[in-house]
């Protein structure tokens, strides 16, 4: 391919030479081009008589012509006669294709270094050995500031005095800047400052340009305050998460455990590479867990719910219970999607137990007071009344001159006082049976047997009752005697009361067989019986389901709480009419040495 060919149009517009031109490269590939006049020329082509004429008139013209593929620059030029007068136009037709290209392709890639050096994050900009001389739209971000505040500035004008190791800005700049025009790049943390002077931290890299005719440096600097920030904020959330005493668990949106910090593996006992993949509930719940409450916790995770302050029991490896009070909170991404949930839970066993011992305190303190309340009514009730009947009998046994009138009101008086000193001698009783303390000794149940029998022994019915005692004891019993004293006092006592004179005879059997384990204690009679309504109520305190009862209807009822303060169970069976029959299951509490 020619690259450049000539050719000449005459003062008519006659193309006259033309050695190896193409049409083509006149852009008129369709017409002959011998002899061709720019007369003849039509339609398209009409561009080239335009050209040529106006070179006739003395004028330069231009044109590039693209054609298969290649790229023609054509000048028409005007040609002087001798005498000065135009006589022709003189055409150069320049194959300029292979430098076109290059240079498209040159601009191109400086179009895109241009666009890159904009969009890049990071501040770029190039200096000379002492100041700026041009930067990108990061530069002017990050230093916020416009490009005549920053070009023809000193880097230093960007740094605060001294940097934070203490050294003067200005020559630890010129020291890298000497050093990277040396040939050795370089690569520091710097502090700069923005242009209203506030601090940030970066990272800089400066490296020379050798350009042509100038040596440039070009400086790229990161503002990793943003970073530095975040992984400062990291290392304390670290050292918050690790040092707390709370448990603090991260789980996948499944709730699956992916992290979890020290506190939880001193508390369950469960390393994380334990725990990792399984859900909480899985790994920590066991038998006392509230099913409520931990299905609650599930159906909030499912949905993405987070919650605050639920307690429940969880198990440490071991298998020892304590509880918890749980936090959880989901974690969103941009889409509002759960990425992850992180519980927090406190151990609270403490606090529960304390709780737990103040609601028995609560109700041990409304018991005393109903008891209190119940007692003042029945103390009205069933001290005055003997009291009162008292006072009666002495007014009448004033007017009895009759010396066995006068025995008879004397023994009425008596019974008034026997039935107040057995109402006072329970009180005693209930009074030492929940305020006494529990001392295990050893029990020979023989023994308090006997002494409950010879207590009772001035009972008037007494002496018609057959009584069989049988006591299998081989092994040592240790249990609080107080509390087998009042028990047996009051069964015998009542069975006595209520025994049947019309059998015969009355019986009363006992019998107690212990082991190892316990004191098993049946007291059956053939008395007269419980009636089947009043079974459920008597023992309660002051019931009284016996018209034949003079007592305070506090007997049982203070059986059945010595029996509860030495862990034991009572159980009666009765049949009114026929007798009555007290099963008792008292534990062994033998003292540790023997266990
Ligand atoms: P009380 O002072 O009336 O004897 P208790 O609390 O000892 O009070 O007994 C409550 C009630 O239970 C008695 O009033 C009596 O009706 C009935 N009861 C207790 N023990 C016997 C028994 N062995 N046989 C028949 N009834 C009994």
């Amino acid at each position: 391919m020619v690259s450049t060919v000539s050719f000449l149009f005459d003062e008519k517009g006659t193309l006259t030479l033309s050695s190896g031109l193409e049409g083509t490269r006149l852009g008129i590939d369709n017409v002959p081009l011998l002899g061709l006049s720019i007369h003849k020329l039509e339609g398209k082509d009409r561009f080239l008589r335009d050209l040529v004429l106006r070179g006739l008139q003395g004028e330069t013209s231009m044109q590039e012509i693209r054609a298969n593929g290649r790229i023609y620059f054509n000048t028409y030029s005007p040609v002087a006669n001798l005498d000065g007068a135009i006589g022709g136009v003189i055409g150069v037709s320049l194959d300029v294709t292979e430098s076109r290209q290059a240079e498209e392709t040159r601009s191109k890639s400086e179009f895109r270094w241009q666009m890159l050096f904009n969009a890049a994050h990071d501040a770029i900009f190039t200096m000379d050995n002492r100041t700026f001389v041009d930067c990108n739209e990061a530069t002017l971000r990050i230093f916020q500031c416009k490009k005549e505040d920053i070009v023809g500035q000193t880097p230093y004008r960007f740094s605060p005095l001294y940097q934070p190791d203490g050294r003067s800005s200005e020559e630890a700049a010129m020291e890298k800047i000497n050093a990277v025009l040396a040939g050795q790049p370089q690569s520091f943390e710097w502090q700069h400052i923005r242009y209203d002077g506030t601090p940030f931290e970066a990272e800089v890299s400066l490296n020379r340009l050798d350009l042509p005719g100038e040596i440039l440096i070009q400086a790229i600097v990161r503002d990793v305050s943003e970073r530095k920030r975040v992984m400062d904020e990291n290392s304390r959330l670290a050292l918050v998460a690790n040092t707390t005493t709370n448990m603090v668990v991260v789980a996948d949106p499944q709730g699956r455990i992916v992290w979890v910090n020290p506190a939880f593996t001193r508390t369950t006992g469960y390393l994380l590479e334990e725990a990792k993949g399984k859900t909480p509930g899985s790994l920590l719940r066991g038998p006392a867990s509230n099913p409520i409450v931990s299905a609650q916790m599930g159906e909030n995770i499912r949905k993405g719910i987070g919650f605050k302050d639920l307690e429940i029991i969880n198990y440490n490896k071991t298998g020892k219970p304590y509880w918890v009070s749980i936090e959880v909170q989901p974690i969103y991404d941009g889409n509002g999607q759960v990425t992850q949930f992180i519980a927090i839970e406190s151990d609270i066993s403490d606090r529960k137990a304390t709780q737990q011992a103040l609601m028995e305190r609560h109700e041990d303190l409304m018991k005393i007071n109903a008891e209190l309340d119940r007692f003042v009514y029945s103390a009205s009730h069933d001290l005055r009344a003997p009291i009162a009947s008292l006072l009666g009998l002495i007014e009448v046994a004033r007017l009895e001159k009759d010396r066995t009138g006068i025995n008879q009101l004397l023994d009425m008086q008596k019974k008034s006082l026997e039935r107040m000193d057995r109402f006072i001698q329970d009180i005693v009783d209930f009074s030492r049976n929940s305020r006494l303390p529990i001392e295990i000794e050893s029990i020979d149940f023989r023994q308090a047997i006997d002494r409950a029998l010879e207590q009772l022994q001035f009972m008037e019915k007494m002496k018609m009752i057959s009584i069989g005692i049988d006591v299998s004891q081989s092994q040592s019993f240790y249990s609080s005697t107080t509390r087998i004293d009042i028990i047996l006092n009051n069964l015998l006592s009542n069975s006595i009361k209520y025994s049947d004179l019309r059998k015969s005879p009355p019986r009363l059997d006992i019998q107690v067989t212990i082991d190892r384990d316990k004191a098993r204690l049946r007291i059956a009679d053939n008395g007269e019986g419980i009636p089947s309504d009043s079974m459920g109520k008597i023992f309660n305190m002051f019931y009284r389901a016996s018209r034949s009862s003079s007592g305070s209807g506090l007997g049982l009822y203070i059986v059945k709480e010595a029996v509860e303060k030495i862990k034991g169970t009572i159980h009666v069976h009765s049949e009114f009419g026929t007798g009555t029959e007290f099963i008792l299951e008292i534990p062994n509490q033998l003292p540790p040495s023997t266990n």
